[in-house]
């Protein structure tokens, strides 16, 4: 962040997709943040039966911040661009992010949907907290992509091939 000139110091806002290792080993790095986080899923991690089931690693989301736990959708700033969406399945509560850029939307689904072959094919994956849910949750994503969002698959190398990286803006068209 700061070779591209963003001061980790003055981040107001931090957004979870959920609580693994992987999405949340950087939070104590950006300490003066509010973090997002949908609230069954903090619940979940505040939990020793649910920390266990889930693989959670509580030393790496309880790192100080003030914690905004949301339930379901929620528009971050009142106007439509920063918009979580509930996307349960792979936790309790993992959220999946959309994003209206000024060329269109994106959705960044954390580990909601791995895969591009995810999607197209609604395979789930074997690690699924609930997997009726993350099916339900591939079918929102679906949707949103008929409709013509961008899709960032969570863990999708080709996908990520192809992805401008920082400093270089994305542009969707
Ligand atoms: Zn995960």
């Amino acid at each position: 962040m700061q070779a591209v000139g963003t001061d980790p110091d003055a981040v107001r806002y931090l957004i979870n997709s959920h609580l693994h290792f992987d999405h949340t080993g950087g939070n104590a790095l950006l300490p003066n943040a509010r973090l997002v986080v949908q609230r069954r899923e903090w619940e979940a991690g505040q939990r020793d039966d649910e920390i266990q089931r889930n693989f959670f690693f509580p030393g790496d989301y309880r790192t100080g911040q003030d914690v905004l736990q949301v339930d379901g959708e929620h528009d971050l700033f009142g106007d439509g661009r920063v918009v979580c969406i509930p996307t349960h399945g792979h936790t309790p509560g993992h959220q999946s992010l959309r994003l209206r850029l000024d060329d269109g939307n994106v959705v960044l689904t954390g580990d909601a949907c791995y895969l591009r072959r995810t999607l197209d094919e609604l395979r789930l994956p074997n690690l699924a907290a609930d997997p009726e849910q993350m099916l339900a949750s591939l079918q929102r994503l679906r949707a949103l992509r008929d409709a013509g969002a961008r899709i960032f698959y969570g863990h999708d190398p080709d996908f990520w091939a192809t992805v401008p990286q920082a400093p270089r803006e994305i542009v969707l068209r």
